[in-house]
This record gives structure tokens, sequence and C-alpha cells, in this order.
């Protein structure tokens, strides 16, 4: 059984001081919700301070809710058109166990509830009429908490109305509720996947312990079908802010064929504070990645920028000078030499 309150959650670990006193006010955006996959891992402290609520959620009012303003973007009711070429459809609120550093906290597990059959066809039928979207994000929350029969019904519906469009299966399901994926499941998506444009799927993996055997296999049953899987992570303090964690996940990443896409900088949503790295010590971290990983298993360390100014990649600056009189420019290497280059 999932756990939703602190009393269910004490019977399985003890609780700190922060920990019982997260929610004191009751006034909390963002749910407490545990999956049963998730509870035995507790014991992994880069897990625990993903998933169980601490009171410093409280201390921070600094931030807002919303930095992308992803609501002004919405042109269709949870549809965020932000960049020209690709559309994010925020399919339902629920996930299956909520994130403490979710950046999407004005929106998930807040009540609003999965998208009813027109707000999918009203998606479906606005990305139709807009030929410069070549990529639609299934996204929330998480898709998979969708019954099979209405992720059925919003394949149908994409798929009728823009059958050329990429659709990104966006899901932290198979980290944290791999069971999901049963096989009447399996065989929906199977069966809408020879209908258009490729699926692919998008996973969050933040620690290598979340890649569990039975996280692994939910995602090789994606792969195996030919939809190839990329992951997400965010860059969190006490879970995966140094050099030899992160390595780890993603040479286990590439071992489970996932290819490491992005490494996000934190967004500032208010109550995540307690969980942000500073963007210097991501830079420090980015360019000893680079040492450390092939180019398979390197990440794009990104920014969101706020109200809505898009992503952006941050990488460590190689180029020392370039000097115009002699047309050369010099480079710093990796391992910490230099070298000139012509122009
Ligand atoms: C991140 C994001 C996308 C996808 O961006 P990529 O860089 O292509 O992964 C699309 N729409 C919105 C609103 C996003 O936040
Ligand atoms: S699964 Fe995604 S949407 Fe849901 S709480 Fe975690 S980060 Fe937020």
């Amino acid at each position: 059984m999932a756990i939703s309150t602190l009393e269910e959650l004490s019977e399985h670990i003890t609780l700190t001081e922060d920990e019982k006193n997260w929610d004191k006010n009751g006034d909390n955006t963002l749910p407490l919700f545990i999956s049963d996959h998730i509870i035995p891992l507790l014991s992994n402290p880069s897990i625990r301070r993903q998933f169980v609520p601490s009171a410093k959620e409280n201390e921070d009012n600094e931030c807002t809710l919303d930095p992308q303003m992803e609501e002004k973007h919405q042109n269709v009711i949870r549809l965020v058109h932000r960049y020209r070429n690709r559309a994010a459809f925020l399919t339902t609120d629920r996930c299956f166990a909520y994130c403490r550093h979710c950046f999407r906290r004005r929106f998930s597990g807040s009540e609003i509830g999965p998208a009813s059959d027109k707000e999918i066809s009203d998606a479906a039928i606005y990305i139709s009429k807009h030929p410069e979207i070549k990529e639609v994000l299934l996204t929330g929350g998480d898709m998979f908490t969708l019954s099979d029969e209405r992720i059925d019904f919003m394949l149908s519906e994409f798929r009728k109305h823009c059958p050329g469009v990429i659709l990104r299966l966006c899901t932290r399901a198979v980290a944290v509720y791999p069971e999901r994926f049963t096989d009447n499941l399996m065989s929906i998506i199977r069966k809408h996947l020879r209908e258009g444009a490729p699926f692919y799927l998008m996973t969050q993996f933040n620690h290598p312990a979340e890649l569990t055997d039975d996280a692994v296999k939910a995602v090789a049953a994606f792969v195996d079908m030919g939809i190839p899987a990329m992951n997400q992570s965010v860059l969190l303090k006490g879970v995966n802010d140094d050099a030899g964690t992160l390595t780890e996940l993603s040479e286990k990443l590439l071992l489970s064929r996932i290819k490491p896409y992005y490494l996000f900088q934190g967004d500032p949503v208010r109550g995540t504070a307690h969980l942000r790295t500073s963007v210097s010590d991501g830079l420090e971290i980015e360019k000893e990645l680079r040492k450390r990983l092939s180019g398979l298993g390197m990440p794009q360390y990104t920014i969101d920028l706020p109200k809505g100014g898009g992503k952006v990649i941050l990488t460590h600056s190689y180029l020392i000078c370039s000097d115009e009189s002699t047309g050369k420019y010099i480079f710093e290497t990796p391992e910490g030499g230099s070298r000139t280059y012509p122009e």
C-alpha cells in the first residue's frame, strides 16, 4: 500500500524533527505520497530526501510556484506551447510518488485531476492546426497514472489528428512504480507505436539506487519495442551533487539502454531551496563529468530560465581567448593543458 500520511510513514522509518513538522500549518502545496515500490528504498538517504517531506519546504517563501510562467503560455487548457516546434500536454496532476523537488508544484497533486476527453481532443486538434509543432510531450504529473483506457484514448486522439508528430512519453513511473507497466498497457502502446511518428520514453532517474531490477525491466520493455529512452535528472543537494554519484548514474543508465539527456539545475520553485545546489557548484560538477564520461554518457547541464525564457545549456568554457591579430584561438584541454587552434 502506498503511503500518504506522516503517521503511516513513521511505521517504516524514524522521522526527524524536520520531517515530523512538515505539515504543521497544513498549508503545503505538494502532498505526501510515496509508492510501495519506493518504501523499502527509503533507507537510502538519497532516496529519502527526494520523497520524504521536510519542514524546510515551508521556510522557503522567496520563490514563486510557477517560475517558468507556464500558465501564461497555455493557449489551450493544459497545453504549454512555449517553444515554436514543440509543446507539453499536462495529461494529469497525479503522480505515483511526489518528488519534493518538483518544479511543477503549482500543478502536481493539485486536485485538478486527469484531462477530460474534450481537453485531450482539443489539444490534439490545436496541434494539428499548428504544423510547426513536431514533438509533443505527454507529461503532468505522470501520464501513466491515467487508466489503460484513457491512455488508449489519448494516444488514439493524437494519432488521429497529428500522426506525424513525435510523442514523448514522460514518466517517473518506471523509477517509482514499475509494476504499472503491465502486458495490457504495453500492448496498447505497441498498437499505437506503428501508426505514426516515433515515441520516445523520457525518464527521470536521479540516483543510481533508483535503477532497481524492476525499473530497468520496465524501461527495457519500451526499448525492446523500438522506443528510445532518454533520462532527465535534476541536480539535487544531498542526493546526487557529486561527480562520483552522477558518473555511476550515467554508467548504469547506459548499461540499461537509457541515454543521459539533461541534468537540470533545480528551478527556483518555492519550497525547494534546501534541495538546490549553486550554479557554480553545478558547473564544477559538469566539468568533472566531462572528464569522466563518454560523449554517450554525458548529460547536458541545463537551466530552464525564469519567466519562460527557455532552456539554456551550461558548460565549462574551454575557450581561453581568441587573438584577432594572429587569427588564433587558445583552448584549455579537459586535463588542464592548453592548445592553440587556427581560425
Ligand atoms: C522542456 C520543455 C520542452 C522540451 O524541450 P527540449 O529541450 O526539446 O527537451 C517543451 N516544452 C516545454 C514547455 C518545456 O518546458
Ligand atoms: S514525477 Fe514529475 S511531476 Fe510528479 S512530483 Fe515528481 S517531478 Fe513532479
